[in-house]
């Protein structure tokens, strides 16, 4: 049993398919990809995008065999995106609505956007926004600017999605990182760890691939959202330590 991975190639590794296959080949979960764009970029900078043929994509996702669970990051186009939907196998999708680079390059056009809450939103058993994306697609359903996260969350469940997980690193203030897990009209699942100074590329694409990663494991959502969040924390301690190294070697 596999998971299918759609998305971009990051040149610099940061995030995207090898920031995602990496994060299941430390939990043992074999994986396919399909690649719908090729990026350069590094950690502050998109130098370019050669989207891949929307036919090519979908011959991709038709070629992965024992399909357990779906994750998609980046789409790119809105002729990607339908051809996404097009061609999706049925398996429990982590939908990861990758919008806008941390470096604020527009990953997916506006049709494309359209595309993905009409299209891939209501096939989603859960769908990982950060609070700028929760804003977007909030206005995109017609949200009046400003909607408080609970009432997004759930405009988003009666559009047809299993769960809504609300990442908070996005946050301006407080010690606390909060994630909140919408899964109907009752109060959240909150998932809480201390906030870590600066920030790291790559965390959205590591947290929605490892749900997936369990997922295809048979795994409970709840169960899968605390293991993959445990995942991220061990990598972004991993970073702190060596910056402390960095400062006490200096
Ligand atoms: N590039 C690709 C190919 C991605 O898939 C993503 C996120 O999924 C990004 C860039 C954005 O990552 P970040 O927000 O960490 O810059």
């Amino acid at each position: 049993m596999t998971v299918l991975l759609i998305g971009g190639m990051d040149s610099s590794g940061g995030a995207g398919l090898l920031r995602d296959g990496a994060t299941l080949g430390a939990m043992g979960v074999p994986y396919r990809v399909a690649v719908t764009a090729v990026t350069a970029q590094s950690d502050i900078r998109v130098s370019a995008v050669q989207p891949v043929q929307p036919e090519v994509v979908a011959a991709q996702i038709a070629a992965a065999e024992d399909v357990a669970a779906v994750k998609i990051g980046m789409l790119g186009t809105a002729a990607i995106a339908g051809a996404v939907a097009d061609a999706l196998p049925a398996a429990p999708l982590v939908l990861d609505p990758v919008l806008v680079s941390s470096s604020g390059y527009r990953l997916l056009d506006a049709v494309g956007q359209a595309i993905l809450i009409a299209r891939l939103l209501p096939r989603a058993a859960l769908v990982t926004p950060n609070l700028p994306e929760l804003q977007a697609l909030g206005r995109a359903l017609g949200q009046p600017a400003g909607r408080a996260v609970p009432e997004i969350a759930r405009a988003l469940l009666a559009h047809g999605c299993g769960a809504v997980l609300v990442k908070g690193g996005h946050a301006e203030d407080g010690e606390v990182c909060e994630d909140l897990l919408f899964r109907d009209a009752g109060a959240p699942v909150a998932y809480r760890a201390p906030r870590l100074p600066g920030s790291l590329r790559g965390t959205g694409c590591q947290l929605a691939s490892a749900i997936a990663g369990g997922l295809s494991r048979g795994r409970p959502l709840e169960a899968a959202v605390a293991d993959a969040r445990a995942q991220v924390l061990a990598r972004l301690g991993g970073r702190e330590r060596q910056l402390a190294n960095l400062v006490t070697n200096d």
